[in-house]
C-alpha cells in the first residue's frame, strides 16, 4: 500500500492539567437523605467513589447537608461505614427539607473552600436538580446518568461513560479544564458496597450563613412519596419481564403467574408499556428503570441496547425467545429458544412443584 492511501495513525491526545486545577484533590459523594433515611444510591456511590479515590491515592469524603440534630452525625457515621474517610457536614435549619437555593449555595461553598477534584451525586430527582445548579454555578462540567466511572492513569482525569445517540452508543466524557469533575449515576447502576460496621472517620463542620428570609421557596407541607404500593424494581432480587413477543396483553398474565410463584417483581420493555399492558414504573431500560437483580427472566424481549443498559448488571439472565438469533442471547447467561406461551407456564409449574417439595422437606 502506498503512503498516500494509508490512513494516518491516530495520535492519542495528551492532556496536561492546568496548574491551578492541580490544587483540587479528593473524591466527594453527596449524601442524599430524607427524613432519617439515606438514599441507597449514595451508598452505592460511596463504593464507587472508594475505588476512584484509591486509584488516585486520594481521600473519599461524604458531604452531608442537613438540619441540626443527631441524625446529621448518624448520616456521617453511615458514610464512614460505606467507605468514606471523612465527611463535610453543614448544618442549618434551612437545610431541613431539600430546596434548590440553600443546597446549591451550601454545596457550592463547600466545593470552593475545600476543592475536591471529583463530585458524585445520585441521578435522583433531588440529585439531578442539585447537580445541574451546582455545576452551572461553579461553571464546571457535569456528565449525567453515567454507567461507568474510572480514572485515566495518565492525567488523573475522570472518564465518565454514558449512553448517547438514543442509547445506541456509549461515549466517554472528560472534563478537561474545569474542576470539580461532576457526574450523576442512577440508582442500581453501581454495586452496593459491603457495610463495615464500626468503621469511622473525621467530620469537618462548616457553617452555612443563611436564614429562612434569604430563601424564596417555602416548604408548606411535607407529603411523603408513598412508594410502598409502587413497584420497587430497582431493588428486586428477582424480576420476570415480558416484551412485545408476548403478542397481546392477556398473555402478559403468564409473566405475572411466574412472578407470583417466584416472589418476583414484574417488568417489561418499552413497547409493552407504551401499549398500556404495563405501568410506566415497571419499564426496564434507558428511559425506564435500571435494575440489578440476582435473577432476570426475559420473555419475548429482543434485547435492544436501550433495554440491555437497564438490566445487563443482573447476576443471572435467562432469556426466552423463539428467534435463536435474537440479540438477547448474546448477553444472557442461559437461553431458551422457543415459544414463550409454552415455556412460561411450564416454568411456572416446575417452580411451583419444586418450591412445594422444598417446603415439605422443611
Ligand atoms: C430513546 C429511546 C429510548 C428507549 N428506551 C427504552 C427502554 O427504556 N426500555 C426498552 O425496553 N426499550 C426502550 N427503547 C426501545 C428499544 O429500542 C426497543 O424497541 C425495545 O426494547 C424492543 O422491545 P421488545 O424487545 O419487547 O420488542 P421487539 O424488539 O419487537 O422484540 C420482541 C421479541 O420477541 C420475540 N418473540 C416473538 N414472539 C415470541 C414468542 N411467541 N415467544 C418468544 N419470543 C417471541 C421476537 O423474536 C423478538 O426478539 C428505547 C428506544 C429509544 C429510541
Amino acid at each position: 500500500m502506498s503512503e498516500e492511501t494509508q490512513a494516518p495513525a491516530k495520535k492519542k491526545r495528551k492532556i496536561v492539567l492546568d496548574e491551578r486545577l492541580q490544587a483540587y484533590k479528593g473524591v466527594w459523594v453527596f449524601v442524599e437523605h430524607e427524613r432519617g433515611h439515606i438514599h441507597p444510591v449514595s451508598l452505592e456511590l460511596l463504593g464507587e467513589g472508594r475505588k476512584l479515590a484509591d486509584s488516585l491515592g486520594a481521600e473519599l469524603a461524604g458531604v452531608v447537608l442537613s438540619a441540626p440534630g443527631d441524625e446529621a452525625k448518624e448520616y456521617c457515621n453511615t458514610a464512614f461505614e460505606y467507605g468514606a474517610d471523612l465527611c463535610y457536614l453543614m448544618q442549618n435549619e434551612v437545610l431541613r427539607d431539600y430546596r434548590n437555593d440553600p443546597f446549591t449555595r451550601g454545596l457550592t461553598e463547600l466545593v470552593n473552600t475545600y476543592q475536591p477534584e471529583i463530585l458524585l451525586l445520585g441521578a435522583t430527582t433531588q440529585g439531578r436538580d442539585l447537580a445541574g445548579s451546582v455545576a452551572t454555578t461553579l461553571k464546571t462540567g457535569l456528565t449525567a446518568d453515567c454507567t461507568g466511572l474510572e480514572i485515566d492513569p495518565e492525567n488523573r482525569s475522570l472518564l465518565s461513560t454514558r449512553p448517547t445517540f438514543g442509547g445506541s452508543l456509549l461515549c466517554t466524557i472528560v472534563t478537561l479544564n474545569y474542576r470539580p469533575q461532576m457526574a450523576t449515576v442512577r440508582p442500581r447502576v453501581m454495586a452496593m458496597p459491603e457495610q463495615q460496621p464500626g468503621r469511622s472517620g473525621r467530620i469537618i463542620e462548616h457553617p452555612l450563613a443563611m436564614v429562612e428570609t434569604d430563601i424564596v421557596t417555602k416548604v408548606l407541607e411535607f407529603i411523603a412519596d408513598d412508594t410502598r404500593d409502587k413497584p420497587q424494581l430497582p431493588f428486586a432480587d428477582i424480576i420476570v419481564a415480558g416484551g412485545r413477543g408476548l403478542g397481546k396483553p392477556e398473555n402478559f398474565q403468564l409473566i405475572w403467574d411466574l412472578a407470583r410463584v417466584l416472589g418476583a417483581e414484574v417488568g417489561g420493555s418499552r413497547p409493552v408499556v407504551q401499549a398500556g399492558w404495563l405501568e410506566l414504573d415497571r419499564q426496564v431500560g434507558q428511559s425506564g428503570k435500571t435494575v440489578r437483580p440476582k435473577l432476570y427472566i426475559a420473555a419475548g424481549i429482543s434485547g435492544a441496547i436501550q433495554h440491555r443498559v437497564g438490566m445487563e448488571s443482573a447476576d443471572c439472565i435467562i432469556a426466552i425467545n423463539n428467534d435463536p438469533n435474537a440479540p438477547i442471547f448474546d448477553f444472557a447467561h442461559y437461553g431458551i429458544v422457543g415459544d414463550a406461551m409454552t415455556i412460561l407456564p411450564a416454568l411456572t409449574e416446575a417452580f411451583r412443584q419444586k418450591l412445594a417439595t422444598l417446603k415439605q422437606a422443611g
